[in-house]
């Protein structure tokens, strides 16, 4: 049993079984013998039935919220968002079973066609920081192409997915087609990697962890998709709207307290607009509202743990602290969002993902200057321009190193764009049109016309 807390109280929330290897066993043997009747619905049926689990999500919505505002401590209005995500996912990969058409390639002395072949049994790791967006992009695509999934969700934030796992149900899907087994990375997720009956694996997390699935993978040459950390730079250029690049940049590395893999936390500043910038910025963190994520007007909720808490904590000891935002007092997981000056990009505060509240500023002197320091991280999952320079903005945006950039905004991620890192952010993208094919087989058929 694993105890599942509310990060806003300290409290407990319920306590969840955790999957033996052996359970896992069974329900991957369960969800191989449910892909051979799922790939065999007609495209049309497979459709509806996405569709209608959709409508069932969103006849949920307020009831996934408030659960994930309880389990993972987000604000209301981010939980809302979240539900809203998992239906708009899943009813785009509901249109796509009848689309998903392969090719007839002219070859001489008979007809050459190709099918886009299901894998058989995907399984979706997920991570604690965005519990039901996450489980989405990973099982909607999935389930469209005609795979079954087994998700294994974070040991300290299940309850979502294994209420997404009844819906599922309510909505009628079969039995076997979409399993959740809360439970130890070390066993079920370790499981999806071992198991040849799993095909693929869908991870997101931390780095680390990512390495190892992908060694594990490479062992069965099993299909895997890494989105991992990140370090994302915001550049704010001087001929931009400096008044909008700072009333946004808090939300951007602060949304979900920082623990976002698209958290633009390392902050670029051209040197003549550096101080100007900050006098602007700090009012903005100050008026960051941090409280009961229930509460309608919250903008940041607590960290996950106290272990995470601390851990955020000692990236601040000894730091240049420029400003700090405010935190409730009592129980619970809270820490004030935190700006950090960097002496230089050697700093650890600068180098290293943080994963929570406290974003580290830093000027620059050019663009070359700016491109050289925001390619200077492992990392490449996102990132910001902030300039009134079109041509800048292009030039800029070519040359860093990321998967996903946004000009004059901070906005990430839709269902229907392609969203992944580079670098050691990840490998492989998620959502959009590409995902679906990153969970079907390219099969070529070559028919003899000769008598
Ligand atoms: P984590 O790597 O510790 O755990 C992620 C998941 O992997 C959990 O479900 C965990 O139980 C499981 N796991 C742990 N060890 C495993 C093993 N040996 N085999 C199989 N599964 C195992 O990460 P976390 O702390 O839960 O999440 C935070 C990290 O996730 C951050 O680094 C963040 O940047 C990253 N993240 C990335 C994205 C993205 O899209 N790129 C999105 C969200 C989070």
């Amino acid at each position: 049993m694993t105890q599942v807390i509310n990060p806003a109280t300290g409290e407990p929330l319920r306590e969840v079984p955790a999957t033996s290897l052996a359970e896992t066993d069974a329900a991957i043997e369960r969800a191989a013998a449910a892909f051979e009747t799922w790939r065999a619905v007609a495209p049309g049926d497979r459709a509806r039935l996405l569709r209608r689990f959709a409508a069932v999500v969103d006849a949920h919505r307020e009831e996934l919220a408030l659960l994930e505002v309880r389990n993972a401590g987000h604000t209301i209005g981010n939980a809302r968002w979240e539900a809203g995500n998992v239906r708009d996912v899943l009813d785009y990969y509901a249109g796509a079973p009848e689309r998903l058409t392969g090719h007839q390639i002219p070859v001489p002395g008979g007809l050459d066609v190709t099918f886009h072949e299901p894998l058989g049994v995907v399984g979706v790791i997920v991570p604690w920081n965005f519990p039901m967006p996450i489980a989405g992009w990973g099982f909607a695509p999935a389930l469209a192409a005609g795979n079954t999934v087994v998700l294994k969700p974070a040991e300290l934030t299940p309850l979502t997915a294994l209420r997404l796992a009844e819906l599922a149900l309510d909505a009628g899907l079969p039995e076997g087609v979409f399993t959740v087994l809360p439970g130890q990375g070390g066993v079920v997720g370790e499981r999806f990697v071992t198991h040849p009956a799993v095909r693929k694996v869908c991870f997101t997390g931390s780095t680390e962890v990512g390495t190892r699935i992908m060694a594990g993978c490479a062992a069965q040459v099993k299909r895997v998709t890494l989105e991992l950390g990140g370090k994302s730079a915001n550049l704010v250029f001087a001929d931009a709207d400096l008044a909008k690049a700072a009333a946004t940049a808090p939300a951007a590395v602060f949304d979900n307290a920082g623990q976002d893999c698209c958290a633009r936390s390392r902050i670029l500043v051209q040197r003549p607009v550096y101080d100007g910038f900050l006098e602007l910025l700090e009012p903005a963190v100050r008026g960051f509202r941090v409280g009961d994520p229930a509460a309608e007007s919250a903008e940041m909720g607590p960290l996950i743990s106290a272990g995470h808490r601390d851990r955020v904590a000692g990236y601040v000891d000894g730091a240049k602290v420029a400003f700090t935002g405010d935190r409730p007092d009592g129980a619970g997981f809270w820490y004030a969002p935190t700006v950090l000056l960097a002496d230089s990009p050697a700093d650890r505060h600068w180098r290293e993902e943080i994963f929570g509240p406290v974003v580290s500023v830093l000027p620059f002197d050019d663009e070359a200057d700016a491109i050289r320091l925001a390619n200077d991280t492992e990392y490449g999952l996102s990132g910001s321009i902030w300039t009134r320079d079109v041509g800048r903005a292009v030039r800029v945006a070519r040359a860093v190193e990321s998967g996903n950039l946004s000009v004059n905004s901070h906005s990430s991620v839709r269902y229907w764009t392609p969203f992944g890192g580079m670098k050691r952010s990840g490998l492989g993208r998620e959502l959009g049109p590409d995902a679906l094919h990153a969970f079907t087989d390219v099969k070529n058929v070559f028919i003899s016309t000769e008598e």
